[in-house]
């Protein structure tokens, strides 16, 4: 078998009762990956493989019901026993993945054991991206305990502590809508010009900048910060200017890295995931899918090489990869990703794969609900709402498949 190279459209190999799918990440992708395959009646073995030692587990819930203290963190399970013994999966929980030999499809673990499939599939997601910071008391969130921490900590805060949130992207932006939410002084600290500017483009994040303020929540922008240090009871934030700021609590969320380390003497090509073909093949009998796959998307403006860390994305990839193993065949529909977040009390919904410098036009609502159109070379790139659910659901056959500004114009969906 080569590796080095995605597999360009290889024919697949419908699986077998005497196959065996080494599953690696018990995240998302990963467990829907597992309910796909025996939906497609694949009879043969299963493995998961979880560095966490938690069960299957849902990730949006953590920075807004765990962190608001509606929900305990581990009322976020995706996979009860029950689910679990009907897949008839194996589990290795708590043991992570350190390399692969795809020749032979083998994947070895961190207890020195290894578990030898016909077929591996990648779904270990990513991880927050870290800032080189003094103190230890700084919080990231991304798993399943993080959220426990970080909540339990804000549990502990006296009421109107000032708590930093260092980065104003979706996860900040619904760190700090939590902590407020507890009655908490959230300040975000943005490095950009405006939150989400390098994301959604200027237009939109000029049109999000307002949020903060009508949550309670304060927001600086262009601050870079350079450390934080421990103070006598509190932390402070250091600024590159020379300025401090006190904080009793710091969480950094400052984006994520794919978790495709261990995957380095692999032979396997990485670039900022793990590089698989429309199908997600990495090469024959190895696949990559969820947050850490960077695939071929045919979106309406052509083929685009992506890696999108959206819950929508992960399911729609396991189904894919379950269906294409299984049969050999392709899911005749197209996949648009979708990404929301509920931060300041409302919700930004994404259609498409929107890009920061692409033409902006607001198609529908005022300053407090809007669609907004993304469209470069003339066709509609994306769609992006505020507080506008149904304008954007029936929006979505504008990203299904090529559409110039005219004919959504046209079309007007979101006046239905
Ligand atoms: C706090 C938070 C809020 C979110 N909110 C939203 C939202 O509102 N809307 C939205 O669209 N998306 C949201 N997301 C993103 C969404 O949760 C992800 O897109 C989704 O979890 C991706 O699934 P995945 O299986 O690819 O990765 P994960 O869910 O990250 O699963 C990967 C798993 O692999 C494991 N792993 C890593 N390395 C190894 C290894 N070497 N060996 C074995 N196991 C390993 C990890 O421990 C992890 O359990 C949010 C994410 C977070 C963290």
């Amino acid at each position: 078998m080569t590796t080095g190279s995605p597999a360009a459209d290889e024919p697949a190999v419908s699986l077998t009762s005497s196959d065996h799918v080494v599953v690696v990440g018990a995240g998302l992708a990963g467990w829907r990956l597992v309910q796909g395959l025996r939906r497609e009646h694949f009879e043969g073995a299963i493995t998961l493989v979880g560095a966490e030692p938690h069960p299957p587990y849902d990730r949006p819930p953590l920075s807004k019901q765990v962190l608001r203290g509606r929900w305990a963190s581990d009322a976020t399970g995706l996979a009860s026993e029950e689910d679990v013994a009907r897949a008839q999966v194996t589990l290795r929980l708590g043991v992570a993945a350190t390399d692969l030999d795809v020749a032979d499809t083998t994947v070895h673990l961190a207890d020195g054991s290894a578990v030898a499939g016909t077929h591996v599939a990648v779904a270990t997601g990513v991880r927050a991206r870290r800032l080189a910071l003094t103190s230890r008391e700084v919080h990231t969130l991304r798993t399943r305990d993080d959220a426990a921490r970080l909540a339990a900590r804000l549990d502990s805060l006296p009421p109107a502590s000032e708590v930093a949130i260092i980065g104003g992207g979706f996860i900040g932006a619904e760190v700090a809508s939590a902590v407020a939410v507890r009655g908490h002084l959230a300040i975000v600290l943005e490095a950009a010009a405006r939150p989400l500017i390098a994301v959604l483009g200027p237009e939109v994040s000029a049109w999000l900048e307002p949020l903060p303020a009508r949550a309670g929540v304060t927001l600086l922008n262009d601050q870079h910060v350079v450390d934080v240090v421990d103070g006598d009871d509190d932390l402070r934030v250091v600024f590159d200017h020379g300025g401090d700021l006190a904080a009793r609590l710091v969480v950094v969320g400052v984006g994520a890295v794919p978790n495709d380390d261990w995957l380095a003497t692999s032979g396997l090509v990485l670039d900022n995931g793990v590089v698989v073909d429309r199908h997600l093949v990495a090469v024959p009998g190895v696949a990559a899918l969820g947050d850490v796959a960077r695939f071929t998307w045919d979106g309406p403006l052509g083929e685009e090489l992506v890696r999108v860390e959206h819950w929508q994305v992960a399911n729609d990839h396991a189904a894919r990869l379950a269906h294409w193993w299984a049969t050999g065949e392709p899911v005749a529909t197209p996949l648009v990703p979708y990404f929301w977040s509920d931060q300041y009390g409302t919700k930004i919904q994404v259609l498409g794969h929107p890009r920061p410098d692409d033409e902006v036009t607001r198609v529908a609502g005022d300053d407090q609900r809007w669609l907004a159109l993304y469209s470069r070379e003339g066709v509609v790139s994306g769609v992006v709402a505020l507080a506008q659910p149904r304008a954007l659901t029936l929006s979505r056959g504008l990203v299904e498949r090529p559409t110039s500004v005219a004919e959504a114009h046209r079309l007007a969906p979101w006046a239905r």
